[in-house]
């Protein structure tokens, strides 16, 4: 188990300057939303560690909390929830009581871009940030990745060389005490499209079940 808990970006971290302007329009525009870098969610020290890409606009952006308020929650959370690494009921707002058991949740990026989509340096520049999460995981542990984007900055992370852990849906790195299970992102695109339907997710997470027993 790590001595250190997992470091979170300032409310104003000004490393990504076109993430910060777009931060600012964002707070001019929609003040009562949270507009900010997005904290991870979950205990310290957990056994799982779920990475997705970045704060979706009107999701995690608006509510302060990862992948709550949006479709990509929905999924997430209920498959959570099913196979027991959350507990209560989630209702989209970080309020509403939802606690996550053994597991937390973090983006590669932690602030919102634009159109989805952050750049190759700014994902390299939020990545102390993810190297902190994973120096925090508990020993035994095991990292979803949500996409190709979260997979490749996890395993740069981990200095995973990329062609001997290439991204597949359903696939598996071992790296040291820790596995790195990969899944497609949750997005509402993906699920609408037929890239991922519910039963390959939660056949990721029945993996990640069994994996830590
Ligand atoms: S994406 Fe990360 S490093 Fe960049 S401004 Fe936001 S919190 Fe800071």
């Amino acid at each position: 188990m790590s001595a250190a808990p997992a470091a979170e970006p300032s409310r104003d971290c000004p490393a990504c300057p076109r993430l910060v302007a777009f931060r600012e329009e964002q707070r001019a525009a929609r003040p009562a939303w949270w507009n900010a870098p997005v904290p991870s969610f979950g205990p310290q020290a957990p056994r799982l560690l779920i990475v997705g890409l970045a704060p979706g606009l009107q999701g995690a952006n608006r509510t302060g909390r990862p992948f709550t308020g949006d479709w990509a929650g929905d999924l997430l959370y209920a498959t959570l929830l099913k196979f027991g690494f959350a507990d209560g009921v989630y209702d989209e707002r970080p309020d509403d009581g939802l606690t996550l058991v053994g597991a937390r949740i973090t983006n590669a990026v932690r602030c919102v871009p634009p159109q989805n989509k952050p750049t190759g340096p700014e994902i390299a520049t939020c990545r102390p940030y993810l190297e902190s999460e994973l120096a925090a995981l508990g020993e035994r542990s095991a990292v979803v990745a949500l996409g190709r984007i979260a997979h490749d900055s996890v395993c740069r992370a981990l200095s995973l060389r990329l062609a001997a852990a290439p991204f597949g849906h359903g696939a598996r790195h071992p790296a040291g005490a820790l596995t790195l299970f990969d899944s497609y992102h949750c997005s509402r695109y993906n699920t609408n499209t037929g890239v991922l339907t519910t039963e390959m997710f939660e056949a990721v997470f029945r993996d990640v079940r069994e994996h830590l027993g």
